[in-house]
């Protein structure tokens, strides 16, 4: 990609990205670009089995050396451009980020940023909870606003074998109160995966109900070419929230944003809210505003993609602000992703011959 030495608003103009002024910048589908997802590590000390599988993560795998990351500085560039561009929400993410040494330190650069409305972001994290026990004060008094742990299982035995690395659950419970206690906003992520641990649905509810904690139940995803995903492994979310609301009667409620990946439903009896995110079988890409930038740099416009644009290269390479500014509104200005929408139009080899990054290198 060649930087045009044009001004920003002559460089989105040519690229056609409609630009409004407090919204930011619009794609082919008039999608506002409100997110922005960091992966700060390919390194997860997890081997989540749809996501991380050991057999291609083993020991020999080849992850990016520490001069392929982008620098705190970089990141911070890139999401000042991101945020010149409308971005509202930053999240970071992994691999596992909180093996990323000085992560606080990163949360405090961009916490110091602000919106085109003048606002701090907001920033969220994407954690296995691993670290949280120790973290949460830490990331809280850095500018975190919330975290997600993601949490498959209650059963220690079903748990160590999902995260295929014996790490007990007791751990991360142990984070997710460290988080409460630290004042974090706390949700959680399950993915379910039929004949692994569907079974859990039930427990996983019951013991967050009443928790304020929001649970939010994943359908299983063809991310990445490693997981060895097939959709009869898919459980519905329309089947999730059945199971649920046939022991604990649920009802509807309203996004509390647009763009918001999850459909909410809660509890008639007034003990909280669950979610789903149902990319298999009720996509959400119409609304999507989700950008993901990768540990070295590249900017994927959806979680699906094949290849992304080498931000780093700018970057390293002399790049003013306002041509970064202005090269995202550029890339996302021609977006026009909707993966999930025609993911049940492609034949199984059309979807296999499709390249697609992995989840534990973009993270989710
Ligand atoms: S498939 Fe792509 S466009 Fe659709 S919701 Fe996911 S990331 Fe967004």
């Amino acid at each position: 990609m060649t930087i045009a030495p044009e001004s920003h608003s002559a460089g989105a103009a040519r690229a056609g990205a409609r630009r409004l002024p407090s919204t930011g910048v619009l794609d082919a589908r008039r999608r506002p670009l409100h997110d922005l997802r960091i992966s700060v590590t390919d390194r997860c000390n997890f081997r989540c089995v749809y996501c991380m599988p050991r057999e291609v993560f083993g020991r020999d795998y080849a992850f990016l050396e520490r001069h392929e990351l982008l620098t705190f500085e970089e990141i911070e560039r890139i999401s000042r451009a991101a945020l010149a561009n409308g971005v509202r929400k930053l999240r970071l993410t992994g691999g596992e980020p909180l093996l990323r040494r000085g992560v606080e330190d990163l949360v405090a650069r961009l916490a110091a940023l602000r919106t085109l409305d003048g606002d701090k972001p907001e920033i969220a994290l994407t954690t296995n909870g691993s670290a949280l026990a120790v973290k949460a004060e830490a990331l809280k008094a850095a500018g975190v606003d919330r975290v997600t742990v993601s949490i498959d299982s209650l059963d220690d035995a079903l748990f160590r074998r999902m995260n295929d690395v014996q790490f007990p659950v007791r751990r991360v419970l142990a984070g997710i109160d460290a988080a409460r206690d630290a004042g974090l906003p706390v949700k959680l992520n399950t993915v379910v995966k039929r004949g692994l641990n569907d079974g859990e649905i039930l427990s996983l509810a019951e013991h967050f109900r009443g928790t304020g904690h929001v649970l939010r139940f994943i359908e299983y995803m063809d991310v990445g070419a490693t997981n060895g995903w097939s959709l009869d492994e898919v459980v519905p979310s329309a089947e999730i929230v059945a199971q649920i609301h046939a022991r604990f009667p649920l009802e509807p409620l309203a996004p509390t944003a647009p763009g918001e990946t999850a459909k909410r439903w809660r509890y008639v009896d007034g003990s909280g809210e669950i979610g789903v995110i149902s990319s298999v079988t009720n996509a959400f890409c119409g609304s999507c505003s989700r950008a993901r930038l990768s540990t070295e740099g590249r900017l994927f416009t959806c979680l699906f993609a094949s290849e992304g644009h080498d931000l780093r290269a700018l970057v390293r390479g002399g790049a003013t602000d306002a041509e970064l500014t202005a090269t995202l509104a550029d890339i996302w200005g021609v977006r026009d992703d909707r993966y999930s929408e025609i993911r049940s139009s492609l034949t199984p080899e059309l979807r296999a011959d499709r390249a697609r990054i992995e989840m534990s290198y973009i993270g989710g």
